[in-house]
């Protein structure tokens, strides 16, 4: 597509910010990485896909959501899976525990939507309470309704480069850098994490021989030193540590993507609910020297649902 001098202008006018980073001035177009709109398209897909599978005479997919306890942030992301399912047509189910559930109990239930044919997808909501061990529960979950992908087996096979399930962050990741087709190829990525949940499976992916992919990837962690050095040297940064505002500017070079995993509750009497929600990256400062940036609320978090609802279609439809 032509773009005309005007629109190129007003683009710029727009996005553009500048800065001084040492004795360099800088001048760079930020654009967001939005996924309420990547998410959006990928849901608007998967509706079309079930509305033909339900013409046909298939069932619809079906994610089974386990909750333990009454936790707020849980409580949360249970209810944002349920609606994402039923805007796409799944069928989901909602099983909730006491916080006091005996994890045989827990067990007993997994076991059963394991034989259940009707169930396509499992997931466990964590964390658990204390007397639960998640690896225990996770291990239960048959490998082929593992849509979280948490268990060994799917790890095992994401890492050889098998179809497997993905974890739903970094799978949510690479759609992101998929959609907006951000080059990745040859780039240095640095994560900061290395949990089994986003860090270290996303520094996998990012290192396969894909696209996207085929970055070179130093992983990060808290007895990581120079962190700050570390950071400036990268092309794309996934900050997945969970501390608010840990990156600053004077740790991201100039048009480096910068992928903002966190999600922090933090205290705000201004709003209703009490706290607002921050991301790991200092939005404000690293933004202006950004190529690409995701915000908080609205980067990875829906991306997060639009993966699992990807992982639980591809379940169906690759058992039935
Ligand atoms: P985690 O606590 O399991 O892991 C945090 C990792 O960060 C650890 O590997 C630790 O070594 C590393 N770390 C801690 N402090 C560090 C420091 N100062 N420097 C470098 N590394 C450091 O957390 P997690 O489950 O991976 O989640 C990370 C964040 O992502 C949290 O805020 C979580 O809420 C958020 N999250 C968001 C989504 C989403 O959908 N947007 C999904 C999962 C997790």
């Amino acid at each position: 597509m032509k773009v005309t001098g005007m629109l190129v202008r007003n683009k710029i006018k727009r996005n553009h910010r500048f800065g001084t980073h040492g004795n360099a001035s800088y001048l760079c177009t930020m654009q967001i990485l939005d996924g309420k709109k990547a998410a959006q398209a990928i849901k608007d897909d998967l509706k079309i896909d079930v509305a033909q599978m339900v013409i046909e005479g298939k069932k619809a997919p079906h994610l089974v959501a386990i909750l333990v306890g009454n936790n707020g942030a849980s409580e949360t992301y249970v209810a944002s899976k349920v609606k994402a399912c039923e805007e796409v047509g799944f069928k989901s189910t909602l099983i909730r525990f006491e916080e006091t559930v005996y994890k045989i109990r827990l067990l007993e239930e997994i076991e059963k939507l394991n034989n259940d044919p009707d169930v396509d997808g499992i997931l466990v909501q964590l964390p658990l309470p204390k007397h639960i061990s998640n690896e225990d529960v996770i291990n239960a979950i048959h490998p082929d309704k593992d849509v979280d992908g948490f268990h060994p087996v799917n790890a095992g096979k994401m890492m050889q480069g098998l179809p497997a399930f993905v974890p739903a962050t970094p799978f949510g990741i690479m759609l992101l850098l998929k959609h907006y087709k951000i080059e990745t190829n040859g780039k240095h990525a640095v994560v900061i994490g290395r949990s089994n949940i986003v860090g270290r499976p996303v520094s996998i992916l990012l290192s396969s021989n894909s696209n996207p992919g085929n970055c070179t990837v130093t992983i990060c962690h808290s007895h990581t030193q120079n962190l700050k050095e570390i950071c400036f040297e990268a092309d794309i940064i996934v900050a997945a540590l969970g501390k608010p505002e840990t990156v600053t500017a004077d740790m991201v070079k100039d048009g480096a993507v910068v992928i903002d995993v966190g999600i922090t509750r933090v205290p705000d009497a201004t709003k209703k609910s009490g706290f607002r929600l921050k991301g790991d990256v200092h939005y404000e400062m690293v933004a202006p020297k950004c190529s690409w940036i995701t915000p908080v609320p609205g980067g990875v978090g829906p991306m997060t649902i639009a993966a699992l609802l990807k992982n639980t279609f591809y379940s169906c439809t690759t058992k039935n």
